[in-house]
């Protein structure tokens, strides 16, 4: 299929991704194919599906149209968390060595201090930012940049260079950027890894997760992981998310024209502390991310002070829900150290969604101003 070539615009290539050649009296989009066992030759198993922990021809087109976007070969998983595990648990063996970023996704964080280092697995820490260490006896680096929460992002193209020098496998958790944002396999990693809950699919109502790489053996790997243990997404969300992947370039550009409006107004809030964008001119990864980023995300970060100040904020706002996700149609906003974050108690990280970008500011304002001075919310006495 020739939809995810480079020839088309980004909008073109979300439109038509994996979808089948038109046929008269079919729709654009088939249905989702729900089936367990599908019917086979009595003479024993034929070319197509024969069950669905294998194989499903509606996950198989969402992999055909993640996978040209991402410029690979892709694999879907129930969750991002699924995809992650399976790529550490099929890859690391007792002794390994793995990098992880210390400001990254804090389930992963959980998972090598448990898992990981009940198998025997050395797990080391290295700030998204840098600097990083020599490669020698590393096994396997794990990058996410933009980094969650943080927004901190990494040179992929000279991670990826010195880590094959030292022989070690480059994987980039490419979650926040999205395969619009970036395309780390173009950039030299080995293989992505993400969730496809978040701006990927972008309408708050499924879990995703996906590995994409041009390796065929480690594709053909981490296939047999995942049918071994089983943590494929059901037709239904796989319909669904691969329906929402149309509109992922209208929704990411108006997201990140949002973030770009309540970043610029946040930093001329003298209650804000820590705005932290990296489109914003003076943000420290503004040059890496203009350097290797084809779209900034719609996601913002910055400092209230204090957790009640989180709360007035929220309660205030009418346009900004409170949600621990990020990437969706609406605007959200997560106090990150409730959850265990290595942050400030005062810590928000804010998704911008597709709303009026006038609507939001106004919004954004009002509830900052309340969150300030709590008092000059009310209603005057008397
Ligand atoms: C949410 C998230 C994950 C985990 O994805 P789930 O779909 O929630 O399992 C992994 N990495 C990053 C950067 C995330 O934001």
């Amino acid at each position: 299929m020739a939809y995810g070539e480079a020839a088309y615009g980004d909008g073109t290539r979300c439109v038509r991704a994996g979808l089948p050649e038109p046929a008269p009296g079919e729709p654009f989009l088939p249905g989702p194919v729900f089936a367990a066992p599908y019917h086979l030759d009595p003479e024993g198993p034929g070319e197509g599906p024969g069950y669905g922990r294998r194989d499903n021809p509606t996950r198989r087109r969402l992999e055909e149209a993640i996978g040209s976007l991402e410029g690979g070969g892709c694999l879907t998983f129930a969750s991002g968390q699924a995809a992650i595990t399976g790529l550490l648990l099929s890859l690391l063996r007792p002794g390994d060595m793995v990098l992880l970023p210390t400001d990254g996704y804090f389930e992963v964080r959980r998972f090598a201090d448990t898992t990981l280092r009940w198998l025997g697995v050395a797990v080391r820490r290295v700030p998204t930012a840098g600097p990083y260490p020599p490669f020698d006896s590393v096994r396997l680096v794990l990058l996410e940049t933009p980094a969650n929460p943080g927004l901190d992002v990494c040179d992929i193209a000279a991670v990826a260079r010195d880590a094959r020098r030292a022989g070690a496998l480059v994987a980039v958790d490419n979650t926040t950027a999205t395969p619009l944002g970036q395309t780390p396999l173009a950039l030299g990693a080995d293989v992505v890894v993400a969730s496809g809950t978040k701006a990927l699919t972008g309408h708050s109502d499924l879990l995703l997760g996906y590995l994409a790489t041009n390796d065929d053996d480690l594709l053909a790997r981490l296939r047999t992981w995942r049918d071994q243990t089983g943590a494929v997404p059901g037709a239904f969300d796989a319909w669904l998310a691969h329906r929402s992947m149309a509109t992922l370039q209208l929704r990411l550009d108006r997201q990140a024209e949002n973030a770009a409006g309540v970043a610029a107004m946040l930093a001329t809030r003298a209650d804000v502390t820590g705005v932290r964008w990296p489109g914003l001119p003076s943000d420290p990864a503004h040059p890496v991310a203009m350097a290797q980023m084809r779209r900034m995300p719609g996601v913002v970060s910055f400092d209230l002070g204090s957790a009640a100040r989180v709360t007035t904020f929220l309660r205030a706002s009418r346009l900004v829900g409170a949600a621990t996700s990020f990437g969706g149609l609406h605007t959200t906003a997560d106090r990150r150290a409730q959850w265990g974050d290595e942050v400030s108690e005062g810590f928000v990280r804010l998704s911008c969604g597709v709303e009026d970008t006038d609507d939001l500011l106004a919004d954004l304002s009002a509830a900052l101003d309340v969150a300030a001075d709590p008092g000059a919310g009310a209603p005057p006495d008397g």
